[in-house]
């Protein structure tokens, strides 16, 4: 069932309107994020704020989320919290980026028209990591140093308090 933030709509009208569309959308639904990385799950909310800059249609897009993707280093699942607000010119083809302000980052609007989704979708690559992994290094240790031999040392210092308590026991 189509969504409503994956229709294409009237940048023309949007703009001029100064419309705000709400989103709220689960991201393995955004096809060019799934091709980018390999999605476990997460969401995005936010807002779309449509206007006018010097003649051109510009949205303000503000959007705050989490996605779930495949650490590169461990291959075990990692959240990537996003959080973005960022002005971009809609623009009715390529050439019009080249007179653009550095404030506005090009979208473009292939027929004059837009879908939130598009929206969103750039903001969410833009987010990206080239290469997802976890920052931390004791969550994310590569799968080959797990094996069986990785997992003695735990075991025994996890039993060590028991083996004392015979001795604890004793001296009372
Ligand atoms: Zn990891």
């Amino acid at each position: 069932m189509p969504q409503p933030w994956s229709k294409p709509l009237a940048v023309d009208r949007l703009s001029r309107e100064a419309a705000v569309l709400d989103f709220d959308i689960a991201v393995t639904q955004l096809p060019r994020v799934s091709s980018r990385v390999e999605l476990l799950g997460g969401r995005v909310q936010g807002r779309v704020h449509f206007g006018r800059d010097a003649h051109r249609a510009v949205a303000e897009v503000t959007l705050e989320g989490e996605v779930q993707l495949r650490c590169q280093r461990c291959m075990r699942p990692m959240a990537l919290p996003l959080s973005a607000r960022t002005s971009v010119a809609l623009l009715g083809s390529a050439h019009e980026a080249d007179a653009l302000s550095g404030a506005f980052e090009p979208v473009l609007a292939r027929e004059g028209r837009i879908s939130v989704a598009e929206l969103v979708e750039e903001e969410v690559l833009l987010s990206l990591p080239i290469v997802p992994m976890h920052a931390e290094q004791p969550q994310c240790r590569p799968l080959e140093q797990t094996g069986p031999a990785e997992q003695q040392p735990a075991e025994a210092a996890t039993q060590r308090p028991f083996a004392g308590l015979g001795k604890l026991l004793s001296q009372k």
